[in-house]
């Protein structure tokens, strides 16, 4: 397998840095911590979406799209990842974003990745909850192309194989620095949501042998649901590769009891994980993935399924401007 015969475009800050976390694996009293750092990917302040833009955007220009579309929740980091990558390679972007949360705060509804969205020079339209998103998408792309406008279309989360790639190689980054620093790691954690994170990873996991476990905490579906959109993911990433069937069932592993009341709605468990972070390390998590991804990873440390003894790698995947959408969770005084 041969990541190189893919098009790419360089977007991302990479290597991200593999970092130690001494205070919080003493404050949690288990294994030995440390954090992949892709919410330094560097562009438009980071996180798991360059990569797999990295990827999409290289199809986009081969394509000799003018436009991309895509689409997400209000405040989605992949949104604003895709605006900014458009605004480096000279395109326009155009975004459908989904009302998913509810929330009216002025701080969700402007500040935020809403924000940086609107000054990477993107286009915005809004739809309601429960609608197929990527066919709301396709309608709109389909409606350019009839007045002439070459328009391609991300998926949302940029989770499709093309998109999954940033991850197989972000595998394989994780296990360069591994060896260099002979570090022998029991364990993978990460948030899952539109799925290409993990689907990615896992095919990179499984195509190099790494006998590394991979877990993954949803932020919205339902675990079967959550495995059964990752496996089908990796299925298809790993045919795309020249690698099909390195990917089983048993290696595709959500935990999605932290997600609480739903999608972009922390729960009290998300609001600690992102004190204690930010408390012990100094380190932002964001309050719709990452946090309720450290809220599972605290929980299992004590609960004890991961112990001392071991060493656990955190992937961050990023997303820390969407804090100050969310100024309304946060007991803030002056
Ligand atoms: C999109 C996103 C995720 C989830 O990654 P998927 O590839 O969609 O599963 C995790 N964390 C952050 C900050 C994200 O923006």
């Amino acid at each position: 397998m041969n990541l190189a015969k893919f098009r790419r475009v360089r977007l991302a800050h990479l290597p991200t840095p593999l970092e130690p976390m001494p205070r919080l694996s003493a404050a949690l009293g288990g294994p030995e911590l440390w954090i992949k750092r892709d919410d330094c990917t560097g562009l438009s302040t980071g996180g798991n979406k360059t990569r797999k833009l990295e990827f999409l955007m290289a199809e986009a220009q081969h394509q000799g799209a003018e436009i991309v579309l895509t689409q997400g929740a209000t405040q989605s980091n992949h949104a604003r990842q895709t605006a900014a990558a458009a605004a480096r390679l000279g395109m326009a972007c155009h975004i459908l974003l989904e009302d998913r949360t509810g929330y009216n705060h002025e701080n969700y509804r402007f500040n935020g990745n809403v924000l940086l969205d609107h000054l990477h020079g993107a286009t915005m339209e809004h739809r309601g909850t429960g609608l197929d998103m990527n066919a709301e998408m396709e309608a709109v792309a389909q409606k350019l192309r009839a007045q002439g406008r070459k328009a391609y279309a991300i998926p949302g989360g940029g989770s499709n194989p093309v998109g999954a790639l940033g991850y197989v190689n972000c595998a394989f980054e994780m296990l360069g620095q591994f060896n260099d620093q002979g570090l022998a790691v029991d364990h993978i954690v990460t948030a899952t949501g539109s799925s290409g994170t993990q689907a990615g990873l896992i095919v990179g996991l499984k195509a190099t042998n790494a006998g590394i476990p991979l877990l993954g905490i949803g932020v919205r579906a339902p675990k079967p649901k959550q495995e059964e959109n990752v496996l089908a993911l990796a299925t298809r990433t790993a045919a795309l590769l020249g690698c099909p069937g390195v990917v089983g069932r048993a290696d595709v592993v959500a935990n999605t009891d932290y997600v609480g009341e739903g999608y972009g709605i922390p729960a009290a468990s998300t609001l600690e994980a992102i004190e204690i972070f930010a408390r012990t390390e100094g380190i932002l998590l964001d309050p719709v993935y990452s946090a309720k991804a450290g809220a599972g990873l605290i929980d299992l440390i004590r609960r004890g399924q991961f112990k001392r003894g071991e060493r656990v790698v955190f992937l961050h995947t990023g997303g820390q401007i969407g804090l100050t959408a969310y100024t309304h969770a946060f007991n803030v005084k002056s």
